[in-house]
């Protein structure tokens, strides 16, 4: 049998760590033949929350789940990490700027980032789910030179998934026929998730569609504000289906993408679509061999145009606000 894969997961206590964390056990993560070490890191004052965690993963007695470790110190739960979900943040608190919300974090990715460096596995890839996601993944990023780049991405998948129900309904369709949906730009309420490459049951979906004023009115704000939606009917945010989203990220990457379809994924920018290099922005990917690529000659039209570009512009101004704070 395999050998067991580290997944460091941050964050454990909180509720996305919750639902996370039994998925992981359970295989969902990497598939049913991979045992798991599971490491958690937290601050000091959730450990115990873990520790809770912890037992009830134990009385889970799943098979693939190799082990369980927590830690309050970043530099220990990144050793040897294979997979490492980085969802433990500093949320925006009323009245906060955003200068304070980024250096914030800054105090939290920059450590995890030279962790990462120190101490992960050869084959590690990051998952930034803690938000402002694209950011933080800049962030961590900066601070490991020694990890390829493209290992540090942030999670649009959520984004993807509530643009594929919305579009199916809407359509009368089953999700399973909705494909090649993409996500552009930043996991904030500027992102443009973009009907115009997919497909419903083989067909152009915005030509099924044909509906300008919902797909601007309707569809586009419902999925950027989704999150918002989902507070005010639970009266908390959104935990299983941020994790849901976690797993699939992980899953394709490690596993590959559908023959015929692609994901939305933020990575590292290499300049596709004008979107400057480096910025870590959602671009449609296919996953092959435990690598994506972005998925290349779109026609991107000009109602598309104007958004993914002013969701790439907030990325890049949250770029040099972090740079300005010292914190790339
Ligand atoms: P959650 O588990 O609900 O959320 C964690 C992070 O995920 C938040 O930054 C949240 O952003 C983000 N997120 C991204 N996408 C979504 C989505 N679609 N829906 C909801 N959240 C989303 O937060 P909790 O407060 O329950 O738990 C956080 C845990 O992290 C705590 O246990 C805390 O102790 C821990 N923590 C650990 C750190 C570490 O390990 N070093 C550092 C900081 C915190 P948003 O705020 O925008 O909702």
């Amino acid at each position: 049998t395999q050998a067991p894969v580290n997944v460091t997961v941050t964050g454990a206590a909180g509720q996305i760590g919750y639902a996370l964390l039994f998925r992981i056990a359970s295989g969902q993560l990497l598939g049913p033949d991979t045992p798991v070490k599971l490491r958690l890191l937290e601050i000091p004052q959730a450990v115990k929350a873990a520790e809770g965690t912890a037992l009830e993963l134990e009385d889970g007695a799943f098979p693939l789940l190799a082990g369980i470790d927590i830690f309050d110190d970043a530099k220990q739960a990144f050793a040897g990490a294979n997979v490492a979900l980085l969802v433990g943040a500093r949320p925006r608190t009323k009245g906060m700027e955003r200068a304070d919300l980024l250096e914030a974090n800054g105090g939290i990715f920059k450590p995890q980032g030279e962790a990462i460096n120190a101490g992960a596995a050869d084959d590690i890839r990051v998952l930034v789910v803690g938000n402002p996601a694209n950011t933080n993944a800049l962030i961590a990023q900066s601070h490991a030179p020694d990890v390829p780049a493209e290992r540090f991405t942030a999670m649009t998948r959520l984004d993807h998934n509530r643009a594929v129900a919305q579009l199916a309904k809407k359509l009368n369709a089953p999700v399973s026929e909705i494909k090649k949906l993409t996500i552009w730009g930043n996991h904030s309420a500027s992102q443009y998730p973009d009907i115009f490459h997919a497909e419903v049951a083989g067909k152009n979906a915005a030509e099924a569609v044909n509906d300008e004023k919902w797909l601007a009115e309707e569809f586009i704000p419902r999925v950027a504000k989704r999150g918002a939606e989902i507070i005010e009917a639970r009266g908390a945010s959104s935990a299983a289906s941020a994790a849901n989203a976690a797993i699939d990220h992980i899953y394709n990457w490690v596993n590959g993408t559908p023959e015929g379809d692609w994901t939305s994924m933020a990575v590292p920018s290499d300049g596709s679509y004008g979107v400057p290099e480096g910025l870590i922005s959602s671009f449609p990917v296919v996953c092959k061999d435990g690598k994506y690529e972005i998925v290349q000659g779109l026609e991107i039209n000009e109602f598309s145009r104007g958004r993914i570009d002013a969701s790439v512009n907030e990325l890049a101004e949250e770029r040099e606000a972090v740079k300005k704070l010292g914190l790339i």
